[in-house]
């Protein structure tokens, strides 16, 4: 929302009223923000565009704006009935993310009995509704670009945001710049392996009938598909087992009563619940959420990471749409297959039925998520919705001939009854070259982010190696190839973060 200023009086009654509010509310506030405007909603807040009248935020965090010399700060008021863990969590999370450009970092939070609100950078940026549609690949490379280093950092801390969407992640499309928000969900990725230490406490916890020192939550942790390598690595070549949770026991399934999750339940259904945190947006969780692993990572944000890629690829938005989670994984099922869901479900020690017409889509698209993308545009060619010059030509010719016209690997050249002179043909075609190998590498981008295994999906920093960020990652290497990372790291010194008198809540 890059709105300009509004006056007053264009700010409607209910807004004044509600900006009027939070002034009564937070007492003494008028004399350090002068509110703006109102200018986000999400769940769990209301957002303000306002002017920090004494300049020390814009001061202290000069870095992080991005029109230097503003003085716009964002003021997040978190609604009263979000629980005081989850506030905490948030502002917590907030200050430990402070140290990279691409995440927003907390610069205040002030308290009024019940009443909190975080002071950000104010972040002018458009909506993605606007943009998704018309953004060139070279558009679409920088959005990801931008957004994979702000994950790297956020991941390096050991923290998994859980609610990558596009209205967390703030693009300002004419600085090329974006910068992740709203960590109201985010959580520390637990260390499942150390929980795990070797595969004799495995094997001797799960064989015997008592706790071992094992606390009830710890039950609820694991998951089969943290085992994998334990069993990979034996030399017996054992098959991993399938394990779950029974009567708060991790158990064999292959071999306790008869009791096999992959066989469908049964009608007086005595196992504890598989409980997992499901946080996170409708069409936006990874497979494993909706499996609900209890050892979800920081790869359950790549998988979101792929969805905005697919929206921006496929011009569709949002790109899934199902109610629940069972819909979800149908929907996935259409794109990849019932197979794929199958080994996905097993991987999980869950099995994976599904009664109607997807049965007979066991593959999914037959050429996986580049044939997917290529139906999504067809579609919309066949019944025009594209502007003759929509850049979504480009993804669709580039589909076209990698789909339906292999033989020909080189781009198409002009149609020379264009009488188009030598130089001019020629920097055709090494645009197109150009345009068709950033398309070629940036399917391999998205078909890495569905990987549906967590552990086999790449990681922030593996995408931003491929070949898809090549020309934005030469800025950021030094001559002897050492990533300097330069731009990521602002002025955040242990100092500056100690500095109490910018973080200090008051009473
Ligand atoms: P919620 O937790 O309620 O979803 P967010 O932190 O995601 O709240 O903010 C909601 C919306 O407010 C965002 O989608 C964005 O449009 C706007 N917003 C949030 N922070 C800023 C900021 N620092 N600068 C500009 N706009 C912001
Ligand atoms: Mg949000």
């Amino acid at each position: 929302m890059t709105s300009k200023i509004k006056k007053i009086d264009d700010i409607p009654p209910e807004i004044r009223e509600e900006m009027m509010q939070l002034y009564h509310d937070l007492p003494g506030i008028e004399r350090e923000y002068k509110l703006i405007d109102k200018i986000g909603e999400g769940t769990f807040s209301s957002v303000y565009k306002a002017k920090d009248i004494t300049g020390k935020i814009t001061k202290k965090f000069a870095s992080h704006f991005w029109n230097y010399g503003s003085n716009y700060v964002a003021l997040k008021k978190i609604y009263v009935t979000s629980s005081p863990q989850r506030i905490y969590n948030e502002l917590n999370l907030l200050y430990i993310m402070t140290g990279s450009s691409r995440v927003a970092p907390l610069c205040d939070a002030k308290r009024v009995r019940d009443q909190v609100i975080a002071v950000l950078p104010y972040y002018p940026h458009e909506e993605f509704r606007t943009f998704y549609r018309d953004l060139p690949i070279k558009g679409i490379k920088k959005y990801i670009w931008e957004l994979l280093r702000a994950l790297k950092f956020v991941h390096s801390k050991g923290i998994i945001h859980r609610d990558i969407k596009p209205t967390n992640f703030l693009f300002n499309l004419e600085l090329g710049r974006g910068v992740l928000v709203d960590f109201g969900l985010a959580e520390a990725q637990m260390d499942y392996k150390s929980m795990i230490s070797s595969q004799n406490d495995y094997d001797n916890y799960a064989n015997t009938n008592h706790d071992g020192g094992y606390s009830m939550r710890n039950h609820e942790q694991f998951c089969p598909c943290i085992m994998r390598n334990e069993y990979s690595t034996n030399s017996h070549n054992q098959t991993p087992p399938m394990v779950t949770i029974q009567n708060g026991k991790v158990v064999h399934l292959n071999n306790v009563n008869g009791v096999d999750l992959t066989k469908g339940y049964p009608k007086n259904e005595t196992r504890r619940i598989k409980r997992a945190n499901r946080a996170g947006t409708r069409g936006f969780r990874a497979p494993e959420v909706l499996m609900k692993c209890g050892a979800q990572t920081t790869k359950i944000d790549i998988w979101s990471v792929g969805v905005i890629l697919l929206s921006l690829l496929g011009r569709r938005f949002p790109m899934f749409q199902s109610l629940d989670d069972a819909d979800s994984l149908l929907e996935l099922c259409t794109i990849f297959g019932w197979k794929e869901l199958r080994k996905c479900a097993a991987l999980h020690g869950l099995g994976f039925e599904a009664s109607g017409l997807i049965w007979d889509k066991p593959n999914g698209y037959p050429n996986g998520l580049k044939e997917f993308v290529y139906d999504l545009l067809n579609k919309e060619c066949t019944i025009g919705t594209f502007p003759e010059y929509s850049v979504a030509f480009e993804t669709f010719g580039f589909l076209q001939q990698e789909l339906h016209d292999r033989l020909s690997i080189e781009p198409q050249l002009p149609d020379p009854k264009t009488n188009m002179d030598a130089v001019d043909a020629y920097e055709l075609k090494k645009y197109q070259e150009e345009i068709w190998s950033d398309h070629y590498w940036c399917f391999q981008v998205l078909e890495q982010c569905f990987e549906m295994d967590p552990q086999k999906r790449s990681s922030a920093e593996d995408l931003l190696k491929t070949p898809f960020f090549n020309e934005l990652n030469e800025n950021t290497y030094l001559l002897d190839g050492e990533s300097t990372d330069e731009d990521d790291v602002v002025s955040s010194s242990e100092a500056d973060l100690l500095d109490k008198d910018v973080l200090l809540i008051s009473e």
